[in-house]
Formats: C-alpha cells, sequence, structure tokens
C-alpha cells in the first residue's frame, strides 16, 4: 500500500520537474526573467524562479570577490507578502561598509530611497562611522556573519551562530539595538541545511535571500552596464528584493545604481527597507546538504544559546524577580539576556528589591547593603566581595558592564551574593518570572 503512495509521489515529483524545466527551456536566453508559479496548479505555495546562486569558492575573501552564478534553485518560501497595488523594490547591499558606503548613501538620498545594508562584523569594526549614517538616513542594518569566510560559516552551525552573534554585538554596541535580518553569505543555497534554518529561526532571526541578483558579483569587476541591465532586463515582480554590494571592490554597482533607482521610479515602484515581519525570501535547501555529515549542534547547547535568544527581539516580555517575598518588575529594555544569563541594572534593581546601593568613584566599588549582606562591587577588577555577619568574607569573578553609566551585572549572580538562590525560572507569553529562595 504504501509503495502504490510513494510512486504516486514520485510520479507527481517527476511531472513537477519536467513542467519546471520545460519553461526553463522556454525561458532559455533570459537568465533573470522570473518565471509565473508552475506549480501553482498543484496547490503547492512554491514558485520557481531562476535565481543566481554564488559558488564562490569555498574561503575566499570578499574584497573584489569573483563569484560566478549558475545554479538554478527552487524558491519554496512564499514570496514576500503582497499588498494590494504596492510596487514595492528592496535594494540590498551586501559586504559593507565600505569606503563606498557613503556613495551610496548619497545616491539613495537623492532618490528619497530606503535600503537595506547587510553589513559585515569585520567592516563594522574598522568602519563603525558609517554605520551611524546608514542608520541615521533611516536605512535598515542586517547582519552578514563577521567575516563572510564559508569554509568556517558552513563548517557546523555553532560557527555560523558564532559570527551572527559576534557581528550582532558590534553593531548593538553602536546602534543600542540588534540586527534581526540576516543574508547568509553566498546565500543559503548550497550552504543552508535545514537546521541552519531552524536554529536560526527559533533564535528569532529572519533569514533573507532574493529575488533577483544584479550580477555584481559575478566575476571581478563586472561594468555598470551589465549590471544594470542585469537589473532592467528582468521580468520584475510587484515586490522585488534586489541583491547587489557596496563591499570593497564594487564601484561598478555604485555607478550603475542610478540607472536602476531610474528604472525602478519610472515603473512606479516604492523604495522600502527589509522588515522583520515581512515573510522571508528564502532558496530551497540543495539536496546535496544532506551528504554533508555536519556536526549538529547539542540539545544542551541549543537549549543555552538558541532558545533564549528570540527574546532579544522587540519582545515586550517584562521580567519578575521574585525574592524575599519582594517582587520587583523590569520591563522590557530594563534586562537583557546574554550567553542564558539576564542581566539588569544593578542600582535600579536592587533598589527596588530594597537595598541600598552606594557607588564610590574614587576606587570605582558599588557596595550594596541588604538585610544583613554588604557586597562589595569592585568594577575596576571585577570582582564580588560578600560579606555576612558569623561568615568569612566570600569573593567571586563578576562580569560587570558600565553603560550610560549604570553598572549591569548578571542577575543570577547578584542573588547568590546576597545569599538568594536563584528555584525557578519560567517564562510566557507575557512574562519572565525569577524566582529565588
Ligand atoms: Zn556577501
Amino acid at each position: 500500500m504504501s509503495k502504490k503512495k510513494i510512486s504516486g509521489l514520485m510520479i507527481f515529483r517527476i511531472t513537477a520537474v519536467l513542467i519546471a524545466v520545460m519553461i526553463m527551456v522556454t525561458q532559455f536566453g533570459s537568465e533573470k526573467v522570473i518565471l509565473p508559479e508552475a506549480a501553482a496548479h498543484s496547490g503547492i505555495r512554491s514558485q520557481i524562479i531562476p535565481v543566481s546562486v554564488k559558488n564562490t569558492a569555498v574561503g575566499t575573501s570578499v574584497s573584489g570577490s569573483v563569484e560566478t552564478t549558475s545554479t538554478i534553485a527552487l524558491v519554496s518560501n512564499e514570496s514576500v507578502k503582497p499588498e494590494v497595488g504596492k510596487k514595492v523594490v528592496y535594494l540590498t547591499f551586501d559586504d559593507g561598509p565600505s569606503k563606498l558606503t557613503d556613495q551610496v548613501l548619497d545616491i539613495l538620498k537623492e532618490a528619497k530611497a530606503k535600503a537595506t545594508f547587510f553589513v559585515l562584523g569585520e567592516q563594522v569594526k574598522r568602519s563603525p562611522e558609517i554605520i551611524n549614517r546608514i542608520v541615521e538616513a533611516g536605512h535598515v542594518i542586517g547582519n552578514h556573519s563577521f567575516n563572510h569566510n564559508y569554509t568556517e560559516l558552513y563548517n557546523n552551525f555553532s560557527e555560523f551562530w558564532t559570527q551572527i552573534k559576534r557581528t550582532e554585538e558590534e553593531i548593538r554596541e553602536i546602534t543600542g539595538t540588534r540586527p534581526q535580518l540576516v543574508r547568509a553569505p553566498g546565500g543559503t543555497y548550497g550552504h543552508f541545511d535545514d537546521t541552519y534554518f531552524k536554529l536560526l529561526e527559533q533564535g528569532g532571526y529572519k533569514v533573507f535571500d532574493w529575488d533577483l541578483d544584479s550580477g555584481d558579483s559575478k566575476r571581478k569587476g563586472v561594468p555598470a552596464s551589465e549590471i544594470a541591465h542585469n537589473i532592467t532586463s528582468a521580468k520584475q515582480k510587484d515586490k522585488m528584493i534586489v541583491l547587489m554590494h557596496d563591499g570593497a571592490g564594487h564601484g561598478e554597482t555604485v555607478k550603475a545604481l542610478p540607472k536602476i533607482i531610474a528604472f525602478y521610479q519610472e515603473r512606479g515602484y516604492e523604495f522600502r527597507s527589509l522588515t522583520e515581519d515581512m515573510t522571508p525570501v528564502q532558496f530551497h535547501i540543495d539536496p546535496k546538504m544532506k551528504s554533508k555529515n555536519r556536526v549538529n549542534p547539542s540539545a544542551a547547547w541549543v537549549q543555552s544559546h538558541v532558545a533564549p535568544n528570540a527574546e532579544l527581539f522587540g519582545s515586550a516580555k517584562s521580567l519578575f524577580v521574585e525574592v524575599g517575598g519582594i517582587e520587583t518588575k523590569l520591563s522590557s529594555g530594563e534586562y537583557e539576556l546574554q550567553n542564558g544569563q539576564y542581566i539588569v541594572p544593578l542600582r535600579a534593581t536592587m533598589e527596588r528589591l530594597g537595598a541600598n546601593v552606594r557607588w564610590n568613584h574614587k576606587d570605582r566599588r558599588a557596595v550594596i547593603s541588604w538585610g544583613q549582606a554588604s557586597v562589595t562591587l569592585d568594577t575596576a577588577n571585577s570582582i564580588m566581595a560578600v560579606s555576612v555577619p558569623g561568615q568569612p568574607l566570600s569573593q567571586d569573578r563578576v562580569t560587570v558592564e558600565m553603560r550610560d553609566g549604570s553598572l549591569w551585572i548578571p542577575l543570577r549572580k547578584l542573588l547568590q551574593a546576597t545569599g538568594h538562590e536563584v528555584a525557578a525560572v519560567t517564562s510566557n507569553a507575557e512574562e519572565i518570572r525569577v524566582k529565588a529562595s
């Protein structure tokens, strides 16, 4: 019986593939053309879109990279949600910021166009001031990994994750917010497996591939005319995510940009930045990914790194701390989750719990008096000393962060130091609750 079912399914699949191939063959010659929904009749919400997938040699560096485009990927996810009557183009610039970014910003400003910049952490470190200019101009920053190194990024998921978090911290230090949008270096096709997609989604990220590749990374020095032609000769949909690069060596993209903008303006498109509430455009998983035998992260690693991460994004959850019969509430923004630990502002939290906090500016120490305990936080040496009458003085190392004049400290450590072991941490749709003895 099951045999019959399988063969039915197989026939369906083969038919679908044949239809797709036939359509592709008939459209041959216009590589960038977006095909109609071939599978629409089958009820499957999938579109067949020839997209250029970069096959950059493993480990290629970004600057002036030559990226070949050849493969055709099937796009499974529903494309950007259609909004009746509106034509929108989402210009995206990868691999920056670089010396070219300012020119891109000028052109966008002139056109009153908004865009999205998928930046590299190492470039952000080099040119933090450009990140500010991008944000101040009203564009959106996305995360494009730290170093774009395929060997590292696609070795296993935890390496990819590490680079995303590292870049995220670089950006947060500059802008105060964490980018939720992620673009995989080289796109997801041939790189992401199911684990990558699932865990990034679980961590609260939105992974965006693209609808149309400008081809500016196909090889070194693609001329502006060719880049513009790649865009203007392509069949357009009402919502288009366009891939371009503003990394070093992409001066020709900058030259092509006014023409590309004019093209979309003439056709009545609006220029917008990608948002996290859009349904992302994502490529199918390359079937070859199965044979990669990547080491998947352990359940424990996922539990501590990925599971709580989504709360970092726009969650309006409040954190309630219950200790010694007193309850205090920290609204979203008043606490943070870092590597599975809640970090809280010391004074605001402790005073609400009834403690007294004094700051000694000269030796950079905070002294917290709470009940019988006296905790001295030596911020210069990251040491927390606890003295309770009748008990030996205890000392412990602690991570302390100074932000806008206030000290942030891990909540659990703080509670432990003052003699309150955390008994339970619970979470529901509205709140997170930490109960200590
Ligand atoms: Zn890239």
